[in-house]
């Protein structure tokens, strides 16, 4: 069983309290998974339209 938690950053860190090395989870693609402890985190955007700022 998995827990998928939910982050603004693009980045997150895991180590489940302590029970694993610290870890740091890349979430560019939207989510990720801790390879350690198999936690899924899944990035939720407060700020996506700020990365359409292209369009002028
Ligand atoms: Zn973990």
């Amino acid at each position: 069983m998995t827990a998928t938690i939910k982050v603004t950053e693009p980045i997150v860190s895991c180590s489940d309290n302590g029970q694993h090395p610290l870890v740091y989870i890349n979430l560019k693609n939207g989510s990720g998974r801790c390879q350690y402890c198999g936690k899924s985190f899944v990035r939720v955007g407060t700020e996506t339209a700020r990365d359409d700022k292209k369009a002028a």
